[in-house]
């Protein structure tokens, strides 16, 4: 497991504040876990795909599924994503 950690003030303290987003309980810098680059897979409209109970897939970026595919997932699926800062909430009452 990754351990996050604050890029601006080093603390682990990060606190889940829903989802997919991140507070440091030190310094405030609010992160989003998001995909790393834009969607790979993208499944189309009419398509028929069903992922079996054996598959183990690994998706860097995300996946889009456009209406009217048909998609099943038995098995498991894996997302390769990453933590980016969205920035201080208000930086200027952050200074001392
Ligand atoms: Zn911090």
């Amino acid at each position: 497991m990754n351990a996050h950690r604050c890029g601006n003030c080093g603390s682990v303290d990060l606190e889940w504040t829903s989802g997919e987003d991140l507070t440091c309980r030190h310094c405030g810098t609010r992160y989003r876990k998001v995909p790393k680059a834009a969607p790979k897979v993208v499944i189309k409209r009419g398509a028929n795909v069903v992922f079996g109970p054996n598959a183990k897939v690994k998706i860097k970026g995300g996946m889009d599924i456009e209406d009217g595919a048909n998609v099943r997932i038995e098995g498991s699926l894996e997302f390769d994503l990453e933590i980016v800062e969205l920035g201080k909430p208000r930086e200027a009452d952050q200074k001392e």
